[in-house]
């Protein structure tokens, strides 16, 4: 079996972790504490986790956003998943390891869907990832590189870890972090990334809307409860007071360029609110392209590594995108 090293702690690393049927080794910690609050996503319930990105991006209009704690997004997440284009295997892959994947109702996950949406449930809680992988080497990394075909990864702590092949699942805001740092994006080059819009809005009926959006309704307990963070449903959804998130069916697109010294220019006049940003590219180029172009044993999963088709949930494209490692 190949030496495979796995980067990252969230969903990503849990669907790549198991595709290798857990034989990769995990680097990941199992949280990171830092001052720096630019990129940090927290709720009033859960642990806070800080950044440790060093980038700016010189428009305050693109908020992106990372969380550097075993478990990542999925600690604070609604465990979405949408089943239309769901690869059986990834369903099955979920399922081995125990995943439920359970219909959305009021009663019981206290929302509602007028799409095909489903919540990735483990032990009848939302799927927190921390609760299935653990890492075998607790750091961040720093940065990549590779010695002939070999990859390696370089720790904060100074010490270089060689694999056969290496999956970066950090997240879009660290694996732009990395790769600046492992001098993979240079003064002048262009990154961009694409989202479908999310708005939320209040309702007092209780059919749902009819739209080719994407929405998602939360009960009025069940969306208190989602916003300060508590991950099961915990209250009898009794007023008719619903909150609908909706994603738009039109993308947005951002692209910014490196002007060195750490900092990105960006037009926008907004980006990141959907906190579901996918398809990096870097001067054009895909990241998986960019990446094996340059060292086929370097790969990443995660929102980077998809180009999201349906607007709403992401963590199906990330399932489908692990495919590639099933052995
Ligand atoms: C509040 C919220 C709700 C969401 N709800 C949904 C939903 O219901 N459905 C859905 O499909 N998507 C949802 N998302 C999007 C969600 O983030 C993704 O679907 C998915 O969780 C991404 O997982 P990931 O593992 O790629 O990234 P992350 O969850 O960001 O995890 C990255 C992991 O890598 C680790 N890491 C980062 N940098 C390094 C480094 N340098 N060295 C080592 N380890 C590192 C981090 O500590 C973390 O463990 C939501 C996001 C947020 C913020």
């Amino acid at each position: 079996m190949a030496n495979i090293g796995i980067v990252g702690g969230g969903f990503s690393a849990l669907v790549a972790s198991a595709s290798t049927n857990f034989q990769a080794k995990i680097i990941t910690p199992l949280i990171s504490n830092h001052l720096n609050k630019i990129f940090a996503v927290d709720k009033i319930l859960s642990k806070k986790s800080g950044s440790l990105a060093s980038f700016k991006i010189l428009n305050k209009n693109v908020r992106l956003h990372e969380r550097l704690i075993l478990g990542g997004n999925s600690k604070i997440w609604g465990g979405f998943v949408n089943m239309d284009g769901l690869d059986s295997r990834g369903i099955a892959l979920l399922e081995s390891m125990g995943v439920q994947f359970k219909p959305l109702s009021f009663d019981g996950t206290g929302s509602l869907s007028n799409k095909n949406i489903y919540q990735l449930q483990y032990n009848d809680l939302i799927l927190d990832s921390s609760n299935i992988i653990r890492p075998n080497t607790n750091e961040m990394v720093k940065s990549i590189g590779w010695l002939g075909s070999k990859p390696y990864l370089v720790l904060y702590s100074g010490i270089v870890l060689y694999f056969d092949k290496l999956i970066l699942c950090v997240g879009v805001v660290q694996l732009i972090q990395i790769l600046i740092a492992s001098n993979l994006i240079r003064k002048g080059d262009y990154i961009s990334l694409n989202e479908y819009p999310c708005r939320f809005n209040l309702s007092f009926l209780r059919a749902l809307p009819e739209t080719n959006d994407c929405v998602i309704r939360y009960g009025f307990f069940r969306a208190i409860n989602h916003f300060v963070g508590v991950q099961k449903k915990t209250t009898p959804e009794f007023l008719p007071l619903y909150l609908d998130q909706i994603f738009l069916s039109s993308k947005n697109h951002l692209a910014m360029q490196y002007n060195g010294a750490e900092e990105f220019s960006a037009h926008s006049l907004g980006f990141g609110g959907s906190i579901h940003y996918c398809n990096l590219k870097i001067n054009s180029m895909p990241i998986n392209d960019f990446i094996s172009n340059l060292n086929p044993n370097i790969s990443v999963l995660g929102m980077a590594s998809v180009n999201q088709m349906i607007p709403g949930p992401i963590s199906n494209d990330i399932i489908n995108g692990a495919l590639v490692y099933d052995s």
